[in-house]
């Protein structure tokens, strides 16, 4: 079965645990990237000495590279990436909406031409829900409409719409299976009274799990604080929260404190690609001259391979150099330093010291 247990509150932070079809999760709990069925420069035994429970794969990209089909015919993504753990993926739309070209979005769905080499393709509720399937995604997502910010009340109303009216064509379409779930996502733009909507309509249709969407696109953080404020609290209490696509440590910790319980994002391993390492003295980047003669590990209080073996003046070199190994290094930090974050949040939330948790970090990344 699919469940998530509450084990304790601390405010409205949350520290729970979710079970799958493949493994339990500790909440809260960020979710590793794994767009095109690889978390970009890092192994899966690299990506589980992390401390990553579940990681995340993109519909848009994996039906294009190397299709849905031939991903079910190796067995699907839990084998073919070498991850027996809990694998969520998107529904394709927001990455449609991002990377794709002439797209034409109707009540039907989204047909699109692939940014790769121009062919055409089409992806509606039912069929994000087949692929999803096909990947064999323990958490599938509904097919929504990312509401593009700023909207009008009118256009996020009526985006809100459509999102409802996919999300129950998606639920038709999914296929439950023990130890599975789907995810509806509340959309509303900044919204009060339609976050309030979406939360109500959503929950009327008992999904598995709520994802909070259609936020950290520009809006800012304390607009987005303001919309989790609203939103959490219309959820059912007992089903998990995912926030998407966000975000940094301050963002996460932030809507922890809000009652989110997951999250995804790429800023961890894309920054660890670009010589940016975010760790409990605030965010570096390892390019700069400051760090050439620096012995030092980059973080002493991280537990990962880079920190333990490998000083500040090393990734610097590496990064000069354009070395393979410096994103390796930096990714795998970045990665860890993440899942201490959420460990140190759930720990602290079971003793119901979060608020002390999350000003004692705060001001960590502030004495850099
Ligand atoms: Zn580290």
């Amino acid at each position: 079965m699919f469940s998530y247990t509450l084990h304790a509150t601390d405010g409205a932070a949350r520290a729970g645990t979710i079970a799958t079809a493949h493994g339990d999760v500790p909440t809260p709990s960020f979710m590793a990237v794994g767009t095109a069925g690889t978390v970009k420069a890092m192994t899966a035994d690299a990506v589980r000495a992390t401390g990553a429970r579940v990681v995340l794969g993109n519909t848009y990209h994996l039906m294009l590279r190397p299709t849905a089909e031939r991903v079910a015919s190796l067995g699907g993504l839990h084998k073919m990436m070498d991850w027996p753990g809990p694998i969520l993926t998107d529904s394709g739309g927001f990455q449609v909406m991002s990377l794709a070209k002439l797209r034409k979005m109707d009540e039907a769905g989204v047909t699109f031409r692939s940014h790769l080499d121009g062919s055409a393709h089409f992806l509606s509720p039912e069929r994000s829900t087949e692929i999803q399937h096909l990947l064999d995604a323990t958490i599938s997502m509904v097919l929504d409409e990312c509401t593009p910010h700023p909207a009008t009340y009118d256009e996020a109303a009526s985006s809100m719409a459509l999102t409802h009216r996919w999300a129950v064509r998606s639920r038709a379409a999914f296929q439950p299976r023990a130890g599975y779930a789907q995810f509806g996502i509340v959309q509303g733009s900044t919204y009060e009274v339609l976050r309030r909507d979406a939360a109500a309509t959503l929950a009327a249709q008992n999904f598995e799990g709520y994802a909070i969407g259609g936020l950290a696109v520009g809006e800012g953080q304390d607009t987005m604080f303001a919309m989790l404020d609203i939103t959490a609290p219309c959820l059912p209490a007992q089903k998990p929260r995912y926030l998407m696509g966000v975000g940094t440590p301050d963002d996460l910790l932030g809507s922890v404190a809000r009652g989110v319980d997951m999250f995804d994002c790429v800023m961890p391993t894309r920054a660890g690609r670009t010589a940016r390492a975010f760790t409990s003295h605030g965010i570096f980047n390892l390019r700069n001259a400051r760090f050439i003669d620096d012995a030092g590990p980059l973080d002493e209080a991280c537990p990962c391979l880079c920190c333990a073996r490998h000083s500040r003046a090393y990734l610097h070199h590496l990064f000069r150099c354009e070395e393979m190994l410096g994103p390796i290094l930096l990714t795998t930090h970045n990665l860890t330093y993440y899942q201490s974050l959420m460990q140190g949040a759930r720990a602290a939330i079971l003793a119901g010291r979060f608020e002390t948790y999350y000003a004692t970090t705060r001001a960590g990344w502030a004495d850099g």
